[in-house]
């Protein structure tokens, strides 16, 4: 049985060319799944009763399962997902309110291997990496659920994109191509991972890459990042320059702030020492306290200054916005009240 959920045109083609059916057919099936994001073949009304009948014995719309749907009153709407295999993944929908956009965040891998210190799904280790077609189901899922059109993707959820660059890549190329999302609407996050920045950068793409530092200088992030011991702080920096110079554009630093670690006023000149011949953007997020770990959210007078140190260095610095504080928000969390 064929998913037609994460086909391409051509390969719809393929499953239309065997019914003896025009190409016509495929860009009408195509149209329903990633336009019209509907639940079933019985729904692609504007093909025939009996086509449709033929088109069920060798495919299906989808093979995932929404496990657990949880919905914040800021609308924040995240979903555990099950696969086939029965392995799960999270994925997140976010709306602002001032703006359009309906950004999903998804899942690269089932687990990661990278066990950064404060997150719940590197307790898990890796189970496995997703194939693109399962990265992109995540959002034909948000926008079946929902009937909304997704218009941002990061790459933010669980795992590590570039330990899985191949299928992120494919996914981007699905997303820009089927689902009409322009490269400069997706992002994708790394932890740090040198050789795969350097490669993102020779391939010149158009979307922006975030790195997820969070510490101002190598025993900090190695208290909070594993990789921080495989790939220190000196050797990003030349990676981070390689790709702002290659590329010219700016890369988005992500520093999660948490209270007495990394929110110091040494912290951040620090952290405005280590960025300042880097072209970035930086997005500070203040920590969700979990029942996982100890670490502690700072208080606003503190995330107020460090903000304004940075700002001083000539950066322009965002306070992310908590999403869906209601609900199980934090990266694995969902996961792992289900037990995966
Ligand atoms: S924060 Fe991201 S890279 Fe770090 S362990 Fe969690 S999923 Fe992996």
């Amino acid at each position: 049985m064929k998913v037609l959920s994460g086909l391409n045109l051509k390969e719809i083609e393929q499953i239309t060319d065997d019914l003896g059916a025009t190409k016509f057919r495929a860009r009408q099936i195509h149209n329903w799944i990633y336009l019209k994001s509907v639940k079933s073949i019985d729904e692609m009304t504007d093909l025939s009763v009996k086509f449709r009948d033929e088109l069920k014995k060798v495919a299906v719309v989808s093979e995932i399962k929404i496990k657990v749907k949880q919905v914040s009153s800021d609308g924040t709407i995240k979903y555990l997902l099950e696969y086939p295999d029965g392995e799960c993944v999270e994925t997140v929908l976010m709306r602002f309110d001032n703006r359009a956009n309906l950004t999903a965040c998804v899942s690269s891998q089932v687990g990661c291997a990278v066990n950064c210190s404060f997150c719940a799904t590197g307790k898990r280790g890796f189970i496995r990496n997703l194939s693109y077609k399962e990265i992109v189901e995540q959002v034909l899922t948000i926008q079946r659920d929902t009937g909304l059109k997704v218009t941002n993707v990061v790459f933010m959820g669980q795992g590590e994109p570039l330990l899985n660059l191949d299928n992120v890549l494919k996914a981007m190329d699905m997303f820009n191509e089927n689902f009409q999302i322009g490269a400069r609407r997706l992002t994708v996050s790394t932890s740090g991972i040198i050789p795969k920045i350097k490669e993102l950068a020779d391939l010149d793409m158009q979307s922006t890459l975030a790195l997820s530092l969070h510490a101002p200088n190598h025993q900090i992030r190695k208290q909070l990042m594993q990789i921080e011991n495989k790939y220190p702080m000196a050797e990003l920096h030349k990676a981070l320059k390689y790709y702002t110079d290659k590329t010219g554009r700016r890369i988005t630093i992500e520093y999660l702030l948490i209270k007495g670690l990394n929110d110091t006023l040494e912290s951040a000149k620090q952290l405005a020492y280590y960025l300042k011949d880097i072209k970035c953007n930086i997005n500070l997020i203040p920590y969700n306290p979990t029942a996982q770990n100890d670490y502690q959210r700072p208080s606003n007078n503190s995330i107020m200054k460090f903000k304004a140190l940075m700002e001083h260095s000539g950066k322009k610095v965002t306070v992310r916005l908590e999403r869906g504080a209601d609900i199980d928000a934090a990266c694995g969390q969902l996961s792992g009240k289900a037990g995966k």
